[in-house]
């Protein structure tokens, strides 16, 4: 069976989510994208566990399901901040687990090294090895998997926080790390360049904080899989069974290129290289992207192709290719007028971005937006690329977004400490939320 798996979920208990983020409402809006399995998210939450357990009914194969049969797997996200080397490293890892049982197991083990209910994605002082150790002594069926595996504050290869490679992150546990998640910030060919990396399966979600489609399955992974867990696992394990992933274009993604966000400065490796990767407006350290990331740990050439590995889709969310087409909100009035018609008529939005043929889709949309849609899944438009927490966006169109991405100050704050870009980016978050409330003025029930 095919399934368009978004794997990497949040919950309402997570910082920074909506209060509306529950399983009901994940199922509803998957539906309306064509993800067709989600994972849970949050299962080490004391109260997301027990939402889990209401919404959510097991039933032996491993895949757990609502009243209506939507299938979930129980997934959940930690943060590992230990140092290592001499050095401070900060870690984001999934968790799949195969029961509820495991899963609690889980949250129980990890509730002797610190506290569970404070946030959806708790923080641990446990190394990476480690965890594989602690998770493997509760049942080899659980998965580890770092998560958004380039960004540069929280992930396995960051450039601040992160490891030159998995066996120096994991040790001799990395022959239990099978599969990364690329994140939105890199693509499949971005990793192949790391021949290290050959014997790793590249999977792609979403990191999702709020269900809205441009957020819920903007990347994903098509699994041909049975629908049970222990098929699953040998996907991940093997790669037998990935069939595609779907990808944001990189250049899209928040980190991409090198710069400073409150200095308006974006640069592309070669030329922040040649500043010494300091801002030539706050002469502090640039904010390194990905993509100088890769290139810094690459052993092959830009453009070299892995032999069998997965078709890849890149995709920009509908709601964003309407909202750029129609310079507009992306949650505004507007753009939902435009959305609804296209799902009402194809079914679903990936159908809509990867199948539609463009005569189909000019007689539901306007011309413009048709285009659009086929350019970027023919990938012949250019995306300007995003920096230090800013999008990328879609060249010939100004960001939609530009408002909210604008530097409330002038003057660069000092804001090189992970903690005060997570208090930033908290603040803004509880801004998104308030926002949240305008948008669903504009909704259709599906
Ligand atoms: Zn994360
Ligand atoms: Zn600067």
């Amino acid at each position: 069976m095919e399934f368009i798996a978004d794997l990497h979920i949040h919950g309402k208990y997570s910082r920074a989510c909506s209060k509306e983020l529950t399983i009901p409402a994940l199922e509803k809006w998957a539906k309306v994208k064509g993800i067709t399995l989600l994972g849970t998210g949050d299962f080490t939450h004391p109260k997301w566990i027990e939402h889990i357990k209401e919404e959510l009914n097991e039933d032996g194969s491993g895949f757990l399901r609502t009243k209506t049969g939507f299938p979930f797997i129980l997934q959940t996200e930690i943060s590992l901040i230990y140092s290592q080397g001499g050095r401070g490293r900060r870690v984001h890892i999934l968790l799949y687990a195969p029961t509820i049982k495991v899963a609690e197991q889980i949250t129980e083990a990890l509730k002797k090294r610190g506290r569970v209910d404070y946030d959806g994605r708790p923080i641990f002082k446990i190394p990476c090895k480690e965890i594989v150790d602690m998770m493997r002594n509760i049942s080899e069926d659980i998965e580890v998997v770092p998560a958004h595996c380039w960004t540069p504050w929280f992930a396995v290869f960051g450039s601040n926080g992160g490891f030159d490679s998995l066996e120096e992150a994991f040790g001799d546990n990395v022959k239990h790390i099978h599969a990364l998640e690329t994140g939105i910030s890199s693509d499949p060919m971005m990793n192949w360049r790391l021949s290290k990396l050959d014997k790793i399966n590249l999977v792609s979600f979403s990191d999702l904080h709020s269900y809205w489609p441009w957020r819920l399955g903007r990347e994903a992974t098509i699994f041909g899989i049975e629908p049970n867990y222990k098929s699953f696992l040998k996907a991940i394990r093997t790669g037998e069974g990935i069939k595609a992933t779907i990808e944001a274009d990189p250049a899209y993604g928040k980190y991409h290129v090198d710069g400073h966000r409150n200095c308006n400065v974006q640069l592309e490796p070669a030329e922040a290289i040649k500043l010494n990767n300091i801002c030539p407006v706050c002469n502090s350290p640039l904010t390194i992207g990905v993509l100088h990331r890769v290139e810094e740990l690459a052993d092959r050439k830009n453009g070299f192709v892995r032999k069998d590995a997965p078709k890849t889709y890149h995709l920009i969310p509908l709601s964003e290719i309407i909202a750029t087409v129609l310079q507009k909100g992306i949650a505004t009035r507007a753009v939902w007028d435009a959305y609804n018609p296209l799902i009402e008529k194809f079914g679903n939005e990936l159908n809509v971005l990867m199948n539609v043929s463009f005569d189909e889709l000019k007689q539901v949309c306007d011309e413009r937006i048709a285009k659009l849609i086929i350019d970027l899944r023919e990938r012949t438009v250019k995306i300007n690329p995003g920096y230090d927490g800013v999008y990328g966006n879609i060249e010939g169109f100004a960001n939609p977004d530009a408002d909210e991405e604008k530097p409330k100050r002038e003057k660069a704050p000092k804001e090189k400490t992970p903690k005060a870009k997570k208090a930033a980016k908290a603040s803004k978050a509880k801004k998104d939320l308030s926002d949240n409330k305008d948008k669903q003025k504009g909704l259709s029930d599906f």
